[in-house]
């Protein structure tokens, strides 16, 4: 596996790549890998010649300067990680070889920006866009690879492609659990042991939801399930809310012929996770 940290590097293996008619997979990620990464990273080696991975914990798309500092970083062990899934190239910029100036791009995203992540993280989507539009202008892959984890992200992202044009087929990957439901994430080994073991109350909150979809309304069940996330010890709700599957336009009440999924976002201890279930 190829380790480039500069552009200059990256670039003509890129093109010869391109030139010897090799198929790229690319999954972008911040590092920290579990087997949610290696998850996307092994369906690009199924689905690709060639796979390119980026490990780069990007400060634009941080609205809280603490959570940056704190986010956990394990660049060897991710080198391990990434060789061992098939990976053959990993991309790992410093901050001034992504941003070597100060001028950002704004990207609009309507509503999709404006609601739950949106709301709480304000600047975050644009920051995320502005960094996967690089990596994608520097890569060119064919192929690239997204978690539904961060659901409202991948539906921004393929927004992002839209708006730019870029020749990429963006693929949304399923959700990687622990085998307690908690689904993976970088940010678990903040968790304090105590709040690691109630954590499966997300999912199981989040069944509920999926499991009772038919038998209450929207705002009930929203609330039911706020309540069950309120009820874990050392938590702060943030949001759960139901929206339509395809544009995330919130539901007020269930539209026959339409999914849904439900998102939602929790402080365990001043630890931030996320997570989803669509409902049918
Ligand atoms: P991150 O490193 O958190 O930016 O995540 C990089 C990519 O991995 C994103 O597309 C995430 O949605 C995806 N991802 C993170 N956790 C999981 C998981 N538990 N299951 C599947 N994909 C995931």
């Amino acid at each position: 596996m190829e380790i480039f940290r500069l552009i200059k590097e990256l670039e003509p293996w890129i093109a010869s790549r391109k030139a010897e008619g090799r198929t790229t997979g690319f999954v972008p990620t911040m590092g920290a890998l579990h087997d949610g990464h290696v998850s996307l990273v092994k369906r690009s080696v199924e689905e690709n010649d060639l796979t390119v991975c980026s490990v780069f914990v990007n400060p634009i798309q941080f609205n809280n300067p603490e959570d940056l500092l704190n986010y956990p970083r394990t660049p060897e062990k991710d080198i391990e990680i990434l060789a061992a899934a098939g990976c053959n190239m990993v991309f790992m910029p410093e901050n001034d070889e992504m941003y070597p100036d100060t001028v950002r791009k704004k990207f609009s995203f309507g509503h999709l920006d404006s609601i739950m992540e949106g709301s709480f993280r304000p600047g975050h989507f644009n920051g995320v866009a502005i960094v996967v539009d690089r990596l994608f202008s520097l890569i060119k892959p064919d192929k690239a690879y997204f978690g539904l984890k961060d659901y409202q992200q991948l539906l921004v992202i393929r927004e992002m492609v839209r708006q730019t044009g870029h020749k990429v087929n963006i693929i949304g990957c399923q959700i990687v659990r622990e085998p307690d439901g908690l689904a993976m994430s970088s940010r678990n080994i903040r968790l304090t042991p105590e709040n690691k073991a109630n954590a499966h109350i997300i999912y199981e909150a989040l069944k509920f939801a999926a499991e009772n979809f038919n038998n209450y309304p929207v705002k009930t069940l929203e609330n039911m399930v706020k309540e069950k996330l309120g009820s874990i010890p050392d938590s702060v709700v943030e949001y759960a809310t139901i929206s339509d599957a395809e544009t995330l336009v919130p539901f007020e009440k269930r539209v026959p012929g339409k999914s849904a999924v439900m998102c939602v976002a929790i402080f365990l201890g001043g630890i931030r996770l996320i997570d989803n279930i669509i409902l049918d």
